[in-house]
């Protein structure tokens, strides 16, 4: 089993930031250096329409590095020819039900095994039944990745040095969205998710309804510090699912089995011991402690 990648999650479990960037520290240590030979696709539809001319573009190229902006995975091919540069960037999206799998040697593609990358030591399948993922190309000769039009009206990441509490005050003043929904939007700050969200609030002592522009500099900075704890743990949480998978069925141990708040609505809150509210912001669910948030 040694050299699968897969990233696991139950039905109802978007793939967040912290999964994204356990898969992104995956490939980085298996696949970067290899060369691409070939590129299977096998549905040409997902969010966007796949590029017909990936293999073309792609074959022969060598990936370079992997990285990350928000959810997108960003795989940097080179490739010189005669044709001149052929770089770029290969942006993939999860979605809701995407996976990535890497394997030496690749059994028959099942029925949602839309996209294979083969790999000179593998083969890199992208699985999504759902079919809101993506898979995109992007040249570099049409300008930086990072100005990408989806890029263009993401925040800022927040394990990056910009992320902090400054920004997490300049970038709610004046706003009167609750604080909750501010960051599920993600224009302030990219990757805190549902569960994430919920978690850093409660962390910082932060009622999820109080209008974003109320915090002050002081409960935005512990705010800040929150979601960067809460989403680093998550991420070495997944190191551990994904180590877990090599010996077992997949079912790893999930961030949600450590919840401080998520998913416990009715159970005593682990610092007062007050029963967790749940209520419903925007259709998301979202836990409290009545208590200790304000
Ligand atoms: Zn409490």
């Amino acid at each position: 089993m040694l050299g699968v990648i897969e990233t696991c999650f139950k039905e109802t479990t978007l793939p967040e930031l912290p999964e994204v960037e356990v898969v992104r520290r995956g490939l980085e240590s298996r696949i970067v250096g290899q060369r691409l030979l070939h590129v299977i696709v096998r549905a040409p539809r997902l969010r966007f329409p796949l590029d017909s001319d990936l293999e073309l573009r792609l074959a022969g190229a060598r990936l370079v590095g992997v990285s990350r902006r928000s959810k997108y995975l960003l795989l940097d091919f080179a490739r010189q020819s005669a044709g001149g540069d052929q770089s770029g960037t290969l942006l993939v999206h999860l979605g809701m039900s995407g996976t990535l799998r890497f394997e030496p040697a690749a059994p028959p593609p099942g029925r949602h095994d839309h996209v294979d990358l083969i790999f000179e030591q593998g083969t890199l399948r992208y699985r999504d039944p759902r079919r809101f993922g993506a898979v995109l190309w992007h040249p570099a000769d049409e300008g930086p990745i990072a100005d990408h039009p989806l890029f263009a009206k993401l925040g800022v990441e927040p394990l990056s040095s910009s992320f902090d509490g400054a920004a997490l005050y300049a970038a709610t003043r004046g706003r009167k969205v609750a604080i909750k929904q501010f960051l599920l939007a993600g224009a302030g700050v990219v990757g805190v998710g549902n569960i994430y969200a919920s978690e850093s609030l409660f962390r910082s002592g932060i009622r999820p309804t109080v209008a974003a522009g109320r915090l002050s500099l002081e409960r935005c900075n512990r705010l800040a510090e929150a979601i960067r704890a809460t989403l680093t743990e998550s991420i070495a949480h997944g190191g551990t699912t994904l180590r877990d998978f090599f010996g077992s069925d997949g079912q790893g141990g999930y961030f949600q089995n450590e919840c401080l708040v998520y998913g416990r609505d009715g159970q005593p809150c682990r610092n007062c011991g007050a029963p967790i509210s749940m209520i419903r912001q925007q259709q998301r669910a979202t836990y409290y402690c009545p208590r200790c948030q304000r």
